[in-house]
């Protein structure tokens, strides 16, 4: 039997995709590059914007117009859509669809093909995509409910694995040929270890923290080379991740969501900080690690979002001075609070300037950040390698280009910078000197 699967979202949907084929591949069934020929029709959904949405509801529409010539073909839907459709609204629009399920009810699938049921789905092993970059989702859900956010409903309460499961998945992946590690979760940094007693409150300094206990026990693995983790949440960014973010394996970077530069916006969405606050915590980061990239989202039009409310935005986008962001216009989502509480009145048009702006004002500081590579060496992890030309991201997750063969595939190199525009640092990898001849003095 063939399944043919397709992913939206984000790394989680796609790491958790990695597990869904490692489990049907694990059944004896063979993954299909066509889904004409497949007998199993599987999508992983992402509910984040209305727009991710729209392309299932095709793309389902697609499958079941496969079905009617091909009557045995079995339609799937999971993830977000599935978890957030409480009152199976979004369901009456997807016809011909024959199960229907958040990820962490993979058994309904187990017990379609015959199988048993399933524990956590968590535990089922990952048919990984890339040998040397590997994903592994330490937390599933959110507590937080930040406004706009669907996360909540379609994930569900925040829930962390074991310490020892993760370390233990780690060093599977490491006897893999994994070099780089990315630990994934909703609020990745409010880690808890769960095998853990809760702490005595208040904590004393740099007690308690797991997430931080997990890093160093992480970076004593050997084999592992980078260690990096997403999305962190400055609500929760102690002094001692601060010092974390110094351990050996931790990549150069971090990507610290701020959303809004406004604190009556930010208030709207329940982050829970200040501008004041976050700005202050990109200041501590930079103090501690002085070279960290650091990357950003940013929702542009958030509901009752005014033209001064933006300039704050922009203002502070200027002084935290972001490597990269990810800007995202407001997408209202049935059943959050925000679309419960306030109105999206800012016109598609205006979102769409806001966002021009926004993404205008990255392209300008990451060419200028950029320019100040050259003549540096990064180290890059190789990932692909294409008519002489190797690519592969730097500690600072830029891109950075070189010519080289396929077995560099998977090394760590040290690429000494020579160009860069706003998305490519262009170098020339530094061979290790080889070792210094020997020299013979001539007695006369
Ligand atoms: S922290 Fe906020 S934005 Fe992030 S997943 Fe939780 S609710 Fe959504």
């Amino acid at each position: 039997m063939k399944y043919f699967l397709v992913t939206f979202g984000c790394q989680m949907n796609k790491n958790d995709s990695e597990r869904i084929a490692g489990f049907l591949n694990f059944l004896g069934m063979t993954r299909s590059a066509k889904a004409e020929n497949s007998d199993l029709l599987i999508v992983n959904t992402c509910s984040v914007r209305q727009s991710a949405e729209d392309r299932v509801h095709g793309l389902v529409r697609n499958w079941s117009q496969l079905k009617a010539k091909k009557p045995d073909l079995t339609i799937a839907v999971t993830g977000c859509m599935p978890g957030r459709d409480k009152d199976g609204k979004l369901k009456s629009r997807l016809k011909g669809v024959d199960l229907y399920f958040p990820i962490h009810e993979m058994g309904v699938l187990s017990r379609w093909l015959g199988g048993a049921d399933l524990g956590d789905y968590l535990e089922l092993a990952p048919a990984r995509t890339s040998r040397f970059q590997t994903f592994i989702t330490i937390q599933t859900g959110c507590d937080n409910y930040c406004t706009y956010c669907v996360v909540p409903q379609a994930r569900g309460r925040e829930k962390n694995r074991p310490a020892k499961e993760i370390i233990n998945e780690v060093k599977i992946a490491i006897e893999n040929g994994a070099k780089e590690i990315i630990l994934l979760g909703q609020v990745v940094n409010n880690y808890r270890d769960p095998d853990l007693p809760l702490p005595n409150l208040p904590l004393k300094k740099g007690e308690g923290d797991s997430f931080v206990d997990l890093l160093k026990e992480l970076n004593k693995l050997a084999g592992l080379e980078r260690l990096h983790f997403t999305a962190a949440d400055p609500r929760y960014f102690s002094d001692a991740q601060i010092e974390a973010l110094k351990l050996p394996k931790q990549v150069n970077y971090l990507h610290l969501p701020v959303q809004s530069g406004d604190n009556e916006i930010l208030r709207k969405m329940n982050r829970q900080y200040t501008r004041e606050q976050y700005i202050d915590l990109i200041k501590k980061i930079r103090q501690a690690k002085p070279s960290i990239a650091i990357g950003t989202d940013i929702i542009a039009g958030f509901c009752g979002e005014t033209e001064k409310q933006f300039q704050n935005t922009v203002a502070l986008y200027k002084e935290c001075d972001f490597d990269i962001s990810y800007t995202a216009m407001y997408s209202q989502r049935s059943g959050t609070a925000a679309a419960r509480a306030f109105k999206d009145d800012v016109p598609r048009l205006e979102k769409k300037r806001r966002w021009q702006i926004l993404q205008e004002l990255m392209e300008e500081t990451t060419y200028r950040k950029n320019q100040k590579y050259i003549g540096k060496t990064v180290s890059v992890l190789a990932d692909k390698c294409e008519a002489g030309i190797c690519s592969g991201n730097s500690s600072e997750m830029k891109l950075a280009q070189f010519a080289g063969a396929k077995n560099l595939i998977g090394k760590i190199l040290d690429v000494k910078i020579t160009s860069a525009d706003v998305w490519v640092l262009k170098g020339e990898i530094i061979l290790p000197l080889p070792n210094p001849p020997l020299i013979y003095e001539m007695s006369e």
